[in-house]
């Protein structure tokens, strides 16, 4: 870390209260995306973003593709001290969920107080107390008189949590404003082990691959004493067909299947063991027992490792008591969460003709495809991944956990198939943080922990080039 660094840090924690104040204003306004009555609101919200970053000497401007505006702002020349400086887009949301229920509340949610060191708010971690941690480091270093060690481009968008719907829009029709080396989002978790709470570089993500099958057969519901036995039963099929999906070691089926999973290496495996993963208290909260592909340990099944699902199975008579019926039809939902490198359109297709060889009595599919998402990986020895790892130890004095995670993001599958862009993501909330819940909050520690691992961050990235 350069002394120029160091200042810029003691500058966060000498201006924390005002930057908690700066949140706070922020967190007043109730962008609620999902809900029309807050239209307004959310661009109020848009503007408040938009106007803070114009006046640190952004040029800014709103752009809406049928949808709520997102924030773009991009350095100038003349803020950056080196013009040859690595280009970072920096990602995240303005919009938050419903507060409801609001009665659980114990302060109201758009009023944020703050109680034991904490910043309570809906949006206080998700996303707005983030966005604010890297809008933050910005500010110091402009504050200070000094030069952004990278380029900066910010996308603040306000429907992240109504599915992004116009985000790829966005994306398409606007690549040359983002054009960058390398994206940053905070809007994630730090790692909770065994020994607390650490911050976290996330570099990899599943894919999600959805289908719903019905199953089609006798044109009626049946009576099960007249033609039990001499027709297929499309539920008895169906369920035939699902308990075909994993054999005995709980491994997928499906030829080809698992062709392109990137295979984990030791050192990646060696890493993840010294996470000091829970595994007790992660599957103790929800009553359950370690269980899945054999060979592989839970995190690794969780992170590294592709699954399938039979998220919901129906069909015939399900009320009380007995009604002796063959239905006419039958169906389920079928995930699969899929891992660097795998096609999610090519397990669509293999899905589908593995589904149609087996023999089911002359019933018919009806098979329809719910999107699809590509996992994502920004390979762990990329100089970003060590800069980013430099900076946060620079700051909280030890190193970062490493860390997949087993859900998806969709928009960081866009930034690198739209964009070309490998994705960070260096999140400082907690699992605690009641993100979507009543009372969320924000730790004001933790959100200085972000301002400043941003700040290191930005001079750790441009001396990674
Ligand atoms: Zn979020």
């Amino acid at each position: 870390m350069t002394n120029n660094t160091q200042s810029i840090l003691d500058h966060l924690a000498a201006d924390h209260d005002a930057a908690t104040q700066r949140l706070r204003d922020l967190l007043t306004i109730p962008s609620v995306s999902t809900d029309p009555a807050y239209a307004g609101d959310v661009k109020r919200a848009a503007d408040w973003i938009e106007h803070d970053l114009k006046q640190l000497g952004f040029e800014t401007r709103q752009i809406a593709e049928g949808g709520h505006p997102a924030v773009i702002a991009r350095s100038t020349d003349a803020m950056v001290g080196d013009a040859s400086a690595p280009r970072v887009l920096f990602y995240g949301h303005y919009d938050v969920q419903p507060p409801d229920p609001l009665e659980l509340w114990t302060t109201p949610p758009f009023e944020p107080a703050v109680r034991d060191g904490k910043v309570y708010a809906r949006g206080a971690c998700d996303d707005k107390g983030q966005v604010m941690t890297f809008i933050e480091a910005v500010r110091a270093y402009l504050a200070n008189g000094h030069r952004l060690p990278c380029h900066v481009t910010l996308l603040v968008e306000g429907e992240e949590e109504c599915g992004s719907v116009t985000l790829p829009e966005v994306l398409d029709q606007h690549a040359d404003l983002l054009e960058a080396d390398l994206c940053v989002i905070s809007d994630t978790s730090m790692w909770e082990g065994k020994e607390g709470a650490t911050p976290a570089i996330t570099y990899a993500l599943r894919g999600l691959v959805y289908f719903d099958l019905k199953l089609h057969g006798p044109s009626r519901d049946l009576h099960s004493g007249v033609y039990g036995g001499t027709l297929a039963n499309p539920a008895n099929l169906i369920a035939r067909v699902m308990g075909k999906l994993l054999d005995d070691d709980n491994r997928v089926t499906i030829p080809g299947f698992y062709d392109e999973v990137a295979a984990l290496n030791d050192e990646e495996r060696a890493d993840w063991q010294a996470l000091g993963f829970d595994e007790a208290q992660y599957l103790g909260d929800v009553g359950a027992q370690p269980f899945g592909e054999a060979g592989y340990s839970t995190l690794e099944r969780r992170w590294a490792r592709p699954s399938c699902d039979v998220n919901g199975l129906y069909g015939g008579y399900m009320g009380e008591g007995a009604k002796t019926v063959i239905p006419s039809f039958a169906g389920a939902k079928v995930s699969f969460r899929i891992p660097a490198n795998m096609d999610p359109r090519k397990l669509a297709a293999a899905f589908e003709q593995w589904i149609r060889k087996h023999d089911v009595g002359g019933c018919r599919w009806e098979i329809t495809q719910h999107g699809e998402a590509f996992p994502v990986a920004t390979p762990t020895d990329s100089p970003w991944v060590a800069a980013a790892s430099r900076a946060i130890e620079s700051v909280v004095g030890r190193a970062p956990a490493l860390m997949r995670e087993g859900a998806t993001i969709p928009v960081v599958a866009d930034f690198k198939t739209k964009l070309g862009l490998d994705t960070l993501l260096i999140g400082f909330g907690l699992n605690s943080d009641n993100i979507h819940s009543p009372d969320e909050h924000f730790a004001l520690d933790r959100f200085l922990l972000g301002c400043q691992c941003h700040a290191a961050l930005l001079d750790s990235l441009a001396s990674a080039n």
